[in-house]
């Protein structure tokens, strides 16, 4: 039962966070431009005041991209020993846009993991209500 629950939580996630919509209603837009949160959901007003992804999507990107991406990119220079324009034409734009096109759907997941799991820092919560403002745990209540 707990196993079916947390499978239903994960799709959950992917499916808002990862196409950038509300974690709460799945309709309103998580954010207002390319990785800018609004202020609240335009469907149900979620407040994303809760939202801290901090360097998550940027670390993300770089594990799951960059990190490999490196990796082939030193296998194919030295299996292959190409030109420097290979690398220039292919590399160069392979590693910036596989690192920056995915931080918004890595951003929502983490946004939206960070609601469904009702994530802080265990204790926190005065410390963090005082100093992001935060009225509590109301702006995680269905
Ligand atoms: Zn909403």
């Amino acid at each position: 039962m707990v196993k079916a629950a947390a499978e239903q939580d994960l799709r959950w996630i992917l499916k808002t966070g990862w196409s950038g919509l509300c974690p709460r209603c799945g309709k309103g837009h998580m954010f207002r431009s390319w990785l800018k949160l609004s202020d609240q959901c335009d469907e149900c007003g979620l407040n994303y005041r809760f939202a801290a992804p901090d360097d998550g999507p940027a670390f993300f990107s770089l594990c799951i991209v960059a990190f490999p991406l490196v990796f082939l990119i030193v296998w194919v220079q030295i299996a292959f020993d190409p030109p420097w324009w290979v690398h220039l034409l292919t590399s160069a734009p392979l590693t910036v846009l596989g690192c920056i096109l995915p931080l918004q759907p890595i951003k929502g997941w983490l946004v939206a993991s960070q609601y469904v799991n009702r994530a802080q820092e265990a204790g926190s919560e005065r410390l963090w209500s005082r100093l992001h403002d935060r009225p509590g745990l109301s702006d995680f209540a269905d």
